[in-house]
């Protein structure tokens, strides 16, 4: 106990954390979070996650599913919170996932976009400063693909790397941007070891069902059971580079233990459009006609597309040993497997 007392400032909350790891997530709630926290756990991180408002609808369903998890009550937009989120969880890690993160809703909600998937990041940036956690916690930012845009006077030929050129095309890539380089540039500025994973689309069993993914290998699901017979969405000529969320967040945690804070790139390096997406998730349950369960709506349609997205993932396999595990298919026919046990449970 002495000891732990004659220890200088900066080292208290490493020797109070005593051997087992801990880690902070943010957006605990959401797809990545869930995976992450699992990923952690197994490791034997004792895994902290931040959860918003009173009474949160998510937390029941939370400590079901994730008894270890350790529920602090705080919010991206209230300082006062993070900085007692920090003092409280201590963490060796900081993982930062919460955001407004569907690109349609933010379309619909730009304001509250920017306040936290952009101004979030800076509020939990000086919270770590304010407890004296910027030397003591690693930090990673979660960014995304959206920041590209997509468009062809800026996309590469073999993907998008971390040096190229960004041109968001919704609120959410713009907030998105802005928390991408206020993380960099708190790293730059402080000596913070902060690294952010420009992510591509990744999906699995826990997204959500308002993206395009899910919402396909669920309606397939009930399509194949007889319980709908048609699936509206919107355009369906858009590419993306979709890979596994187990996949991803394993990624997350190599760049916080490189010896280096930096920026990655993680996808699949191949791109398939939502058609293509459609004829897999079909086939998985036998149907080859799908086109005539599949209507459109301009309700799904975006005011800007990201017309393709393809990622260049070499610098994550080359520095971190970071390597995908699902493919484009084995991820299509888990998702259908997956929403066929459930679809056929209810
Ligand atoms: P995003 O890439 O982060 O926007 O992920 P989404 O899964 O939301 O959308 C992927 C692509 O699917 C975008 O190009 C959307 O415009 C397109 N899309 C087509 N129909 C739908 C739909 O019904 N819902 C969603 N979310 N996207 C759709």
């Amino acid at each position: 106990m002495e000891e732990e007392n004659d220890m200088p400032n900066e080292l208290e909350g490493v020797a109070l954390a005593g051997e087992r790891p801990r880690a902070l997530i943010t957006g605990i709630t959401g797809q990545d979070g869930g995976h992450l926290a699992e990923l952690l756990h197994e490791k034997g991180y004792e895994v902290f996650g931040l959860l918003r408002g009173q009474r949160n609808a998510r937390r029941e369903a939370l400590e079901t599913e994730f008894p270890f998890i350790n529920i602090i009550e705080a919010d991206l937009t209230d300082q006062t919170s993070l900085i007692e989120a920090v003092l409280t969880s201590e963490p060796k890690e900081i993982y930062n996932l919460g955001a407004v993160s569907h690109v349609g809703y933010s379309f619909r909600n730009p304001q509250l976009t920017a306040d936290i998937t952009a101004k979030g990041v800076l509020n939990l940036l000086e919270a770590m400063r304010v407890t004296g956690y910027s030397s003591k916690a690693r930090f990673y930012q979660a960014s995304t693909s959206e920041m590209f845009g997509g468009l062809d006077y800026n996309r590469p030929g073999n993907g998008y790397n971390e040096d190229s050129l960004f041109h968001p095309r919704s609120p959410y890539g713009v907030a998105k941007l802005y928390a991408h380089w206020i993380a960099r540039n708190y790293r730059e500025s402080y000596g913070m070891f902060i690294s952010t994973g420009i992510l591509f689309n990744h999906e699995g069993e826990r997204r959500g069902l308002e993206f395009v993914t899910r919402k396909i290998t669920n309606a397939v699901a009930n399509i194949h059971l007889g319980k709908q017979e048609f699936v509206t969405l919107g355009d369906l000529w858009p590419k993306r580079d979709w890979g596994y969320a187990g996949d991803y967040v394993r990624g997350m945690w190599q760049m916080l233990q490189h010896d280096e804070p930096d920026d990655f790139v993680l996808a699949t390096g191949e791109t398939h459009s939502i058609e293509e997406f459609l004829a897999l998730a079909f086939a998985v349950v036998g149907i080859t006609d799908w086109k005539r369960h599949v209507r459109q709506d301009k309700q799904f349609m975006r005011p800007a597309e990201v017309d393709i997205l393809l990622g260049d993932p070499s610098k994550a396999e080359r520095v971190l040993g970071w390597k995908r595990e699902v493919d484009f298919a084995g991820l299509v026919t888990r998702m259908v497997r997956h929403d066929l046990d459930l679809a056929g449970r209810s």
